[in-house]
């Protein structure tokens, strides 16, 4: 049986005796300020980054603290990976990896006074930027070290509910220890109960709960293979089934 010629043509056609040339890549040297960094991620901040606090461009409106060994799921491959330290982040907008500061078509809207990780990222090289974030991250103690209350809340916060002790009462619940169940409760309770004594002893607003403590551990708790659903004063602990995925997917 005669097989016809399959020809593979690359973007540059053919060159010397009908041979396909070869692709050039051209790989990103600078910024063409895109906005797809932006609107994928908002930055982590670091220690010079106090700065825009001080001058009021950021605020506990528009920044969130992630936990140490707090899971953190990835918008771009979906994958989940632990923290391996505390670091403060810029808001999404309404809840999604959009930078919070970031206008549709505008770009920047504090383009001026934006973090350094934004001055820094390069989208060509990004491993660069982990490695200063381990060194410089900025933390709850440099925003808060004046506040003694806040600081004493903060590692009481810790002590009771870290991510670490999270992590090992749900590793021991999946292995069917059913007494690490009381051990996720507590936390869960301490957390959620955290929150209200903070406005109301302390008139701390709502806005600033999750930069003061983190996110709210029923919701994070999410990534640890567990959700919690309310009923009445009640909380609900249940394991998230793994997706079934449909035959021939
Ligand atoms: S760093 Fe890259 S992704 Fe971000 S705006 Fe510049 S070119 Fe776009
Ligand atoms: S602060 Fe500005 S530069 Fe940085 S991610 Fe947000 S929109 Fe982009």
């Amino acid at each position: 049986m005669k097989h016809s010629n399959l020809e593979i043509l690359t973007p540059q056609g053919t060159g010397d005796g009908d041979k396909p040339q070869k692709m050039r890549m051209n790989k990103r040297t600078s910024c063409i300020r895109c906005g797809k960094c932006c609107s994928e991620s908002s930055p982590s901040l670091m220690k010079e980054d106090m700065a825009l606090f001080m001058s009021g461009v950021l605020s506990h409106e528009t920044t969130y603290t992630i936990r140490d060994r707090e899971r953190i799921r990835s918008h771009g491959d979906d994958s989940v990976y632990e923290s391996f330290l505390e670091f403060i982040k810029i808001k999404g907008r309404d809840g999604t990896s959009v930078c919070v500061f970031y206008r549709d078509k505008e770009g920047c809207g504090i383009y001026e006074n934006r973090p350094a990780q934004c001055k820094a990222y390069k989208c060509w090289a990004p491993e660069n930027l982990m490695k200063g974030l381990e060194k410089g991250a900025l933390k709850r103690r440099d925003i808060f070290g004046s506040v003694d209350v806040l600081l004493e809340v903060i590692d009481k916060h810790e002590e009771k509910c870290s991510y670490g002790k999270l992590s090992d009462a749900c590793s021991r619940l999946a292995e069917g220890d059913e007494g690490a169940v009381e051990d996720i409760m507590d936390m869960l309770q301490y957390d959620t109960y955290a929150r209200p004594f903070l406005q109301e002893k302390f008139n701390v607003p709502e806005s600033a709960l999750d930069l003061i403590l983190g996110r709210p551990l029923t919701d994070t708790i999410n990534e640890f293979g567990f959700r919690v659903v309310k009923e009445g004063d009640d909380y609900i602990l249940l394991p998230i089934e793994p997706e079934i995925r449909e035959e021939g997917e």
